[in-house]
């Protein structure tokens, strides 16, 4: 693997280990057959992104709450979304909802070059630590409003939401390279998970995929709110 994680970080033990191998064979019989993305959430501890309150129950197939009425998406969402965006290595990668930081983890420990916006300063904070002290130096973190991508930084090869939008952001369409692809979850209060393919500089491929229910994707940072 290109990312390798310090396991000096935090304490990761056997049992740890073992919850998780019973995850990934869920996340199997779930559906998920990308080798790639099941191996990396088998090195990937999620205890590491959460609160100790829920370290017994980390590999539980579940969402949990990270604070500022947020959550660290479900295993099997993270798994799907990230199987949908099939990343090659040195990928470069926007995602939108750092949060805990996990998804963006995992995507970096399948050697993609990994952009991560946030709205939220504390969120945003710990996340950049946590992946700090994990050694993942290709992920960079932006406290931003996503909705407006990162045009600095553009064109991206893979982006992906993990809120729920109302509408897919024009900007996020911009920042696509031809033949790159976004995955967003998109409606409201339910959302199909949309994968949308750029084919060539006008044309944009929409596949409508299966329904899942985010945490709202909000415009502007928290601060402005
Ligand atoms: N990928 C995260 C999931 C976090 S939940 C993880 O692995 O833990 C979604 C996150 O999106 C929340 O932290 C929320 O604050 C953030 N968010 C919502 N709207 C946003 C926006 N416009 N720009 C950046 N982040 C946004």
């Amino acid at each position: 693997m290109p990312a390798h994680i310090n396991e000096q970080a935090v304490e990761d033990t056997y049992r740890h280990k073992g919850m998780r191998r019973q995850l990934i064979g869920l996340l199997r019989k779930k559906g998920i057959t990308d080798e790639k993305v099941l191996e990396a959430m088998e090195t990937l501890p999620r205890h590491f992104f959460l609160d100790k309150a829920f370290e017994e129950r980390a590999y539980e197939d579940k969402p949990f709450p990270i604070g500022n009425e947020q959550t660290i998406s479900q295993p099997y969402t993270v798994a799907y979304q990230t199987a949908l965006l099939r990343v090659q290595k040195r990928d470069k990668v926007l995602e939108v909802g750092t949060g805990s930081g996990y998804q963006a983890a995992v995507l970096a420990l399948l050697g993609a070059r990994v952009y991560t916006v946030e709205r939220q300063e504390a969120l945003y904070l710990r996340a950049k630590k946590l992946l700090k002290g994990l050694g993942l130096g290709n992920v960079r973190c932006y406290l931003r409003d996503g909705s407006k991508g990162l045009p600095e930084f553009a064109p991206f090869d893979r982006i992906i939401v993990t809120a729920g939008a109302k509408e897919v952001p024009e900007a996020l369409l911009e920042q696509l390279a031809t033949g790159g692809m976004l995955v967003i979850p998109v409606g409201d209060p339910v959302q199909r998970m949309h994968c949308i393919t750029r084919v060539s500089d006008t044309e944009y491929q929409d596949e409508k995929l299966a329904a899942f229910r985010f945490v709202p994707f909000l415009k502007g940072l928290e601060k402005e709110d």
